[in-house]
C-alpha cells in the first residue's frame, strides 16, 4: 500500500510559491481512480510534535520562526508539513505502508538546525530521521532530486557515515565523499531528461551498498523546464525517476518528500504517474 499525506491547509496556507499546485494536483489523483482500491490510501496530518521540532533546530531558530513576520506567517504550516512527513516516514518504518507520498505546503531541505530560507522553515526529513533513530533505525538514504543544493540537510547529516546524502545541484561536476557518504551530482544548468535518469541510475546503484534501512526522496518538480529550478526536465522524467529509485531500494521502503515546484500542471501529471509506479506491486 502507499499511503499520501495530505492536507487541504497545504493548497490554502501553503508558502505563497508552492501552494497552488496543491489542490490541482490531489484532484488529479482523485481523478485518476488510484484511489479506489485498497493500493493507495490517503491519510491526515497532524502537526508535528513540537519536542521532536525543538530537538532539531536552535532555540534562536524556533524564536526566529514564532516572532519573526516572515517565518510566523508560515509557523503553523510548516509543522504540519513537518507533520506529514513524519507519518509517511512512520508508516512506511512501522510496516504500515510499503511506499509513501508526504504532501507538504513549505518545504525543508533549506532549514539548517540554526537557520533557514528558499520556502523552507523545518527541515522535515532531518526532523523525521531524528524520530525514527528512536524506533531503532540507524542508516538512512536521501535522494535530493530537487535541483537546489540541499544545504540545510547537508548542515544536519553531512558528518554522519550513516546518512547517505545524494544531493543533485547545478554545478557542472559531480563530488563523492566515501567516509561520509555524500554524494553531490552536479548536471550544470538545463540538465535534460536523458543525462538525469542516466546519473540517478549511477547514484542509486552505487547506493546499493550502504545498508540503508528506508529511503527519503526530496521531491522538488522544480526541476521541469516549465517550472523555476533551472533543470529542462520533461513531465515524461518523473515515473521513470519513481521506477528507478523503487527498484533500487526493494522492499526497504521509500518515502517521498515533496518538495520545490509551483506549476499545477507539472504536478498534477507527475504526482499521479509517480504515485502509480510506487502502487506497482
Ligand atoms: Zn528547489
Amino acid at each position: 500500500m502507499v499511503a499520501v499525506i495530505y492536507h487541504e491547509d497545504f493548497g490554502s496556507k501553503g508558502h505563497s510559491v508552492l501552494k497552488a499546485r496543491i489542490k490541482p494536483s490531489f484532484e488529479a489523483l482523485a481523478r485518476s481512480g488510484l484511489l479506489e482500491g485498497d493500493d493507495v490510501q490517503v491519510f491526515e496530518p497532524a502537526p508535528a510534535p513540537l519536542e521532536l521540532v525543538e530537538k532539531a533546530h536552535t532555540p534562536e531558530h524556533m524564536e526566529s520562526m514564532r516572532t519573526e513576520s516572515y517565518n510566523r506567517m508560515y509557523y503553523d504550516v510548516a509543522l504540519l508539513s513537518t507533520g506529514s512527513v513524519l507519518k509517511a516516514a512512520e508508516m512506511v518504518a512501522k510496516g504500515e505502508a510499503q511506499n509513501a507520498f508526504a504532501y507538504t505546503g513549505t518545504a525543508g531541505h533549506h532549514a539548517s538546525p540554526g537557520s533557514c530560507w528558499g520556502f523552507c522553515y523545518f527541515n522535515d526529513v532531518a526532523i523525521s530521521i531524528q524520530r525514527l533513530r528512536e524506533l531503532g533505525l540507524e542508516r538512512f538514504l536521501i535522494v535530493d532530486v530537487d535541483p537546489h543544493f540541499g544545504d540545510g540537510t547537508r548542515n544536519f547529516f553531512g558528518d554522519d557515515p550513516n546518512v547517505y546524502h545524494i544531493n543533485f545541484n547545478h554545478q557542472s561536476n559531480s563530488n563523492f565523499d566515501g567516509n561520509k557518504n555524500n554524494y553531490d551530482v552536479g548536471i550544470g544548468f538545463d540538465a535534460e531528461d536523458g543525462q538525469f535518469l542516466s546519473e540517478l541510475d549511477n547514484a542509486m546503484g552505487m547506493a546499493k551498498d550502504f545498508d540503508f534501512q528506508i529511503c527519503f526522496v526530496i521531491f522538488g518538480h522544480d526541476s521541469h523546464a516549465d517550472d523555476y529550478g533551472g533543470f529542462e526536465l520533461t513531465t515524461a522524467v518523473y515515473p521513470k525517476m519513481a521506477r528507478i529509485i523503487k527498484e533500487a531500494v526493494g522492499d526497504k521502503g521509500v518515502v517521498f518528500v515533496l518538495s520545490g515546484g509551483s506549476v499545477p500542471e507539472v504536478a498534477s501529471k507527475a504526482i499521479p504517474e509517480m504515485i502509480s509506479v510506487l502502487a506497482e506491486r
